[in-house]
């Protein structure tokens, strides 16, 4: 038996793992003792790795051989390398010639390795000139990305796991950490029973199971955070409970805030998040008095049309009581994809460059091109995941390159993503599973490999980089992604005559080499890192610069920001309500999120049936009282209706919600709800009413909340 280090492809914790192979197959997944992030643990997700890679699971889920499909809805057939290729390069080419570089987009994804990303980067951006390269992380953390940019200057989550033990207060906001993180939530319920001082406040529409280790629980309206965050701050205001000498120290705006905090007294928040004025109180008070507070969100910040106000509201508490730079303390995002941040360390969003460059900025511009070797990077903005699709659903993107992700289930208001894959001329699909949605759509499918074939790094929610691993070959004729994207570079730059040899990359070793020197000088400094350290020393955190022997832990611990004088900026944000209100034809707020037990569009986890135990079948859940009201009993076929579209679930009773509240899963799309009946034409699960409304610094959607109604589907 042969062991292989590598990291879990699921969440942002980003636990290491063991995987033991026989040399041919995978035959076995562990804990890795010694990663820092896990201490040998995983959940139920990493801890059966090793049956979603069992051969009877390759052959019928994976995708193997490269496949054309002449015409939509016709059965594609098997092409080789050359000519999947070839024809990938002729139409990009003929399309970029006859229409421009921004006629084409590359959507791609945080399950990817920062390699892979690197260098789909620079396709886009440095060959084809074109900013439309974004990513399904745009769905998941760029709110937090933007929250910290406006407050703390960088996007730098300043905190480690190690201040979890640290803590004297957790605040936890818009996140199921049991279910969404659950090993990083066992460390909480185990610094927890160390200590029993620490207080533990959850805030949540639902209450979760995350609510059962709180000892206050804020079950807040949808929507209502950052007047409830400015709540705060005005309690600690009046009660003297800010810390003047940090706020003097190291910040600048507090004034402009105080005045907007001002208005947001204990009866406007109680009245404007439902909560009572006595636990806001005392979550103010044990936020602001304990020796050191330690937040941590996630989605229900981030996926919100105003998720760059909610984070930075949030980063303001922390600023103004000084719980940020030491041990214990800090605003930390969570991270939803297994390498989100190393897509943002590596500016694979359209509004970003290399290094935590900013595409709007002349000078990053220019820096990036100097790097790359080539006269100009673009400066005209890129499309963002939802312009993406838009633009494609007008004609204006004509080709588009989808890898590692599946929007046709995954991306809001499906009528129109797959009014996009329908009217776009050529759509090339790079995946792993032949089984995802998106795939229908596809004139092009590119076998890649997944977890346990692949090599690279990925980092996780501390900023700990983490090797990942080949434990066996490549099954079929698949091929790494960054192998897949730098073959067709290659062969795009020679059709478009240039003279150039921007992609003479043989291992992706070369291209974490060049990423890291892009990042010389930069907040996230790693020229001190290399595969052969995290080889012999494991996983860092960066930064890690020349001369460091490790990686820097903690961010801010000297009060200096990566500002022009060094010091923070609070965040003068006003609150504005959901874009989608509730109303009297769709009187319910429809969120949804994740199981324990899956992860997205289930391409994955759905091929283990003990993976269903958990939960079988998708449900739409709603609060008991609701269901009575409306003479509906648990297991009946309800429509759950927005503007966008409907889907048919069964109604199951939920009293962790409130009143007038619904919550659908994510993770089923059309494949799974094929049983179910629809009034619309397309079946696309909980995607097929959500909003494509968004954030309009982020342009993160708003999957938290669409306005729905719910009726009982009457029986033919
Ligand atoms: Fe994998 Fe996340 Fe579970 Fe860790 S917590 S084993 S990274 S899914």
């Amino acid at each position: 038996m042969t062991e292989t280090r590598s990291t879990c492809p699921y969440c942002g914790v980003g636990c290491g793992v063991i995987i033991e192979s026989d040399g041919a197959q995978v035959t076995g997944v562990r804990g890795d003792p010694d990663h820092p992030a896990n201490f040998g643990r995983l959940c139920t997700k990493g801890s059966t790795l090793h049956h979603t890679a069992a051969p009877a699971i390759t052959k019928q889920a994976r995708l193997l051989h490269p496949m054309r499909r002449e015409h939509r809805g016709e059965a594609p057939y098997r092409v080789s390398w050359d000519s999947a290729l070839g024809l990938a390069t002729e139409t990009f080419a003929q399309v970029i010639g006859e229409h421009g570089p921004d006629a084409v987009g590359f959507y791609i994804s945080g399950q990817l390795l920062t390699e892979d990303y690197y260098v789909f980067n620079k396709l886009a951006k440095g060959l084809i000139c074109t900013n439309n390269v974004d990513t399904n992380s745009r769905l998941c953390m760029s709110s937090a990305v933007a929250g910290y940019k406006m407050t703390l200057g960088a996007d730098a989550p300043p905190t480690c796991y190690d201040d979890v033990d640290d803590a004297g207060c957790i605040f936890i906001v818009g996140s199921n950490t049991a279910w969404a993180h659950p090993i990083l939530f066992r460390r909480i319920e185990e610094a927890k029973a160390r200590n029993p001082q620490m207080k533990i406040v959850f805030c949540d529409p639902r209450r979760t199971d995350t609510a059962e280790i709180a000892d206050l629980y804020l079950p807040i309206l949808p929507g209502t955070d950052v007047m409830l965050f400015h709540g705060l701050l005005h309690i600690m205001l009046w009660e003297g409970w800010t810390n003047g000498a940090y706020i003097a120290a190291h910040t600048n705006g507090f004034d402009e805030l105080k005045a907007t905090v001002r208005e947001c007294t204990p009866e406007t928040v109680s009245q404007t998040c439902g909560i009572t004025k006595e636990d806001l109180f005392t979550a103010a008070k044990w936020f602001a008095t304990s020796p050191a507070t330690l937040s941590l969100y996630c989605q229900g910040l981030n996926q919100s049309s105003s998720g760059t106000a909610k984070n930075a509201a949030l980063i303001n508490l922390h600023l103004a009581t000084g719980h940020i730079g030491k041990p214990g303390a800090g605003p930390f995002s969570l991270t939803g994809q297994p390498n989100a941040m190393g897509g943002r360390e590596v500016g694979g969003l359209a509004n970003l460059l290399s290094a935590h460059r900013d595409m709007a900025d002349p000078q990053h511009r220019a820096e990036v091109a100097a790097l790359w070797g080539v006269p100009s990077v673009p400066d005209k903005p890129g499309k963002t995941a939802v312009e993406m699709f838009q633009a494609a659903a007008d004609g204006e993107i004509k080709a588009l390159w989808i890898a590692c992700t599946n929007p046709a289930q995954s991306m809001p208001d499906q009528s129109t993503v797959r009014r996009a894959l329908e009217r776009a001329e050529f759509v090339v699909v790079q995946e792993s599973f032949a089984t995802t949605s998106t795939c229908d759509y596809a004139d092009l499918l590119l076998p890649a490999t997944t977890w346990g074939e692949k090599d690279g790094t990925v980092t996780n929610s501390e900023r700990r980089i983490s090797r990942v691993r080949p434990a066996v070959a490549a099954p079929g004729s698949t091929r790494h992604d960054w192998h897949i994207a730098v073959e067709f570079a290659q062969r795009l730059e020679k059709r478009l005559g240039r003279a150039t040899k921007l992609f003479a990359y043989a291992t992706p070793e070369s291209i974490w080499n060049e990423h890291r020197e892009s990042t010389r000088g930069r907040d996230l400094d790693i020229t001190g890192l290399s595969y052969a350290m995290l080889d012999s020393a494991g996983p860092q955190q960066w930064p890690l610069r020349t001369g460091d022997s490790a990686g820097r832990k903690r961010l801010y611990e000297d009060g200096v920001f990566p500002t022009a004088d060094g010091k923070a900026k609070f965040a003068n944000v006003a609150y504005k309500p959901v874009a989608e209100p509730r109303e009297s034809r769709f009187p319910f707020s429809l969120t949804t999120g994740r199981l324990r037990d899956h992860w997205h569009g289930m391409s994955r986890t759905g091929t283990l049936g003990r993976l269903f135990g958990h939960v079988p079948e998708p449900v739409v859940q709603m609060n008991p009282s609701d269901m009575s009201r409306r003479l509906l009993k648990e297991g009946d076929l309800v429509h759950v209706t927005s503007k966008r579209g409907s889907i048919v679930v069964p109604v199951q009773a939920s009293p962790e919600l409130g009143f007038s509240q619904a919550f659908i899963a994510m993770h089923w799309g059309s494949e799974y709800l094929s049983g179910c009946t629809s009034t619309g034409a397309q079946i696309a699960g909980v995607n097929a009413i959500t909003t494509s409304s968004y954030c309009p610094t982020s342009k993160q959607p708003e999957l938290k909340h669409a306005a729905v109604k719910i009726l009982k589907a009457e029986l033919p």
